[in-house]
């Protein structure tokens, strides 16, 4: 007989990737419990009905085991971090604390409780400069800023944690996460927004003067950097398809996600002309520091291991489906 499912515990379920992954899980039948302190998240982008809502600090040690007391989550999904490349230059300390301090305060307590599943969301910054292009999770981890570095660094303490105590986790490392639920209900929503796409769309709306690229002598086809896309709502669905890997019985792995394509700033900024019949004015500057030319992903073990792959190959539907929200929902909530 099947094992019954248990409350699945979901850190950062008000941020980006977090809140989208929820609405999945909910709508697929789980119980789901969000710990969001709502710093970057927000709470409107949670559904409205039966999803549990505890707002507070999941460093919060008091609070985490009242959490698990009360729930006895089956699995943890840990979303909440902070994910700014540049500030985590500038303060890493910040970057430290709460992407690898913090997490330890909810392993304390998943050892207590006997909770054994954590799916984690780690990133290809762990790799750091690329020595091969696509990368798969062979490919040598060596981060060169404290933000990849933070996560590299938690990847390890759960290893460990693996060793010790029998915790089986998945570290989902994501290429680069963009687009929105298709019917535009909850997207992307960053205060300062630094990402490419929500930036390129910010400037085909207006609220800013336009595009400032960063660099274009690269050495790659056009000039400019080029990054591998991933649907936010593939990702959503690969965090179940690791969850049912842990349910199975599942070790501890870690596992690429993008789509395996490359796509350079130009041509995504001419996807997105395309999208919003808006001719966007583009500014050349500098490099920005830490920015590799090429990041691509080899999504050949996620396919093998979790039979997961993107479903959204064409940066086109991440653009659509960004514009939809930045035009509807959050458009309405920025009175623009
Ligand atoms: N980029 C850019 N202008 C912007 C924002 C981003 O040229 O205003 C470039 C950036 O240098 C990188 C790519 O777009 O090559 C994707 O950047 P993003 O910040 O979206 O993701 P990252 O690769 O840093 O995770």
């Amino acid at each position: 007989m099947a094992e019954a499912k248990g409350t699945l515990l979901v850190t950062g379920g008000a941020g980006y990737i977090g809140s989208h992954t929820v609405a999945r899980l909910h709508e697929g039948g789980e119980r789901v419990v969000v710990l969001d302190n709502l710093v970057f998240g927000h709470r409107e982008a949670l559904p409205a009905a039966g999803v549990t809502f505890v707002q507070g600090d999941m460093a919060d040690a008091g609070l985490v085991e009242r959490v698990f007391a009360e729930h006895k989550p089956e699995a943890v999904l840990h979303f909440a971090a902070f994910a700014y490349v540049g500030e985590s230059v500038t303060d890493p300390l910040k970057y430290y604390r709460n992407n690898l301090a913090a997490p330890l305060v909810l392993l304390e307590a998943m050892q207590r409780h006997g909770c054994r599943r954590f799916i984690f969301s780690s990133t290809c910054a762990t790799y750091g400069d690329p020595v091969r292009v696509p990368m798969n999770e062979e490919h040598p981890q060596a981060p060169v800023n404290p933000y990849g570095a933070s996560k590299w660094m938690l990847e390890r303490v759960l290893k460990d944690c693996d060793a010790a105590w029998g915790l089986k986790s998945v570290f989902l490392r994501y290429f680069n996460a963009s687009g929105c639920d298709p019917e535009g209900r909850i997207g992307e929503d960053h205060d300062p927004e630094t990402h490419l796409i929500p930036r390129i769309l910010m400037a085909a709306k207006g609220e800013i003067e336009g595009l400032t690229i960063f660099g274009d002598d690269y050495p790659t086809p056009d000039g400019t950097c080029v990054r591998d896309y991933i649907h936010v709502c593939d990702l959503a669905s690969a965090h179940e398809k690791a969850l049912a890997h842990l349910r199975g019985g599942g070790g501890t792995t870690a596992v690429n996600l993008g789509t395996g394509r490359g796509f350079s700033v130009k041509e995504i900024l001419r996807a997105a002309e395309q999208v919003t019949g808006v001719s966007i004015p583009v500014t050349y500057g500098p490099r920005r520091a830490g920015d590799p030319a090429e990041l691509v992903c080899d999504p050949a073990k996620a396919k093998a291991l979790l039979d997961w792959e993107a479903g959204h190959k064409d940066p086109r539907s991440h653009i659509e489906s960004a514009w939809r929200w930045m035009t509807g929902p959050r458009g309405g909530r920025y009175g623009a």
